[in-house]
């Protein structure tokens, strides 16, 4: 074997064993013949990470609206079409708007982790805390343990604080299993979401220090036509979707009509699902558990 075939053989094998780490559901059937489901997610994380950088004080006032203005204009939408949400929250955020993620609460959606200060320790009995603490932080005001997250946070740790499921990759359009690389066999349920379905990527500027190229303000209606045709795919093909919003992004007036029409317009076809993360991963380890490992 020539040294390039290999280097080809080692890279195969290397795909293929992490390929074998997933195991995708494929036909995956939702409660009472639903053809979709729908989970219609919050990232309330208020900019943190950019209070904790420091950055300029436009960029900050754009975080406090999302506390003090968004994530109550987006509450006040889901309860008019009487839909449940997830809400992915930094245990920071308890401290600086308990009031909204109270009534988050008694609305009857899911409130789930979104790391401490919005970023993952590299350091593992940092990272431990960060996530025991916002767990804490959370059931305090939940009443009860978050079972989700969307972060970086290592499988088997989530696992071993009882954590089902995590949202924060999408390797397929449907929930899939992860099984960790280690002999601690981790695995956990993902929920898939992609920025294509991400308000951030639409409507926000200078996103995380970007330039002027990658600055983006997108027309409403546009959003609505893009994920309209998003839902329809999969509405069509018996799929999931996942929208992911941030109340400092999507809580502005136009973008929050815009929601308006599309949720409406959802709720005009029979067999749709709107449910929280935690009951799409109920549903998926009852009905489709996974196969190895646990
Ligand atoms: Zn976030």
């Amino acid at each position: 074997m020539s040294s390039a075939e290999q280097e080809i053989a080692e890279l195969v094998r290397v795909a293929r064993e992490y390929d074998a780490r997933h195991q995708f559901l494929e036909d995956l059937a939702w409660p009472g013949g639903a053809r979709i489901a729908v989970n219609l997610t919050v990232d309330f994380d208020a900019m943190l990470l950019r209070r904790l950088l420091n950055e300029p004080p436009m960029q900050l006032a754009k975080g406090e609206f999302g506390g003090r203005v968004g994530i109550w204009r987006l509450l006040e939408l889901f309860g008019s079409h009487n839909v449940k949400a997830t809400i992915f929250t930094p245990g920071r955020i308890c401290e600086l708007y308990p009031q909204s993620l109270r009534a988050a609460v008694r609305g009857g959606h899911e409130i789930a982790d979104h790391m401490w200060e919005h970023r993952v320790p590299k350091e593992p009995a940092l990272e431990q805390d960060h996530l025991l603490k916002t767990a804490a932080a959370l059931e305090r005001i939940a009443g009860r343990r978050p079972v989700g997250t969307r972060s970086d946070h290592t499988r088997a740790l989530l696992k071993r604080e009882g954590f089902l499921y995590s949202s924060h990759d999408s390797a397929a359009h449907l929930p899939y299993y992860v099984h960790d690389a280690g002999p601690e066999d981790s695995c956990l349920l993902n929920i898939p979401f992609h920025y294509a379905i991400d308000d951030a990527m639409f409507y926000s500027f200078a996103w995380l220090g970007s330039g002027n190229s990658a600055q983006r303000i997108t027309d409403p209606d546009r959003v609505f036509e893009m994920w309209w045709a998003a839902f329809w795919q999969q509405y069509r093909a018996g799929g999931y979707l996942n929208i992911v919003m941030h109340p400092f992004v999507s809580g502005r007036a136009l973008r929050i009509a815009m929601m308006d029409r599309l949720i409406a317009k959802m709720k005009t076809l029979p067999g749709v699902w709107f449910c929280t993360c935690e009951e799409v991963a109920q549903h998926c380890l009852a009905t489709r558990p996974p196969q190895r490992g646990q």
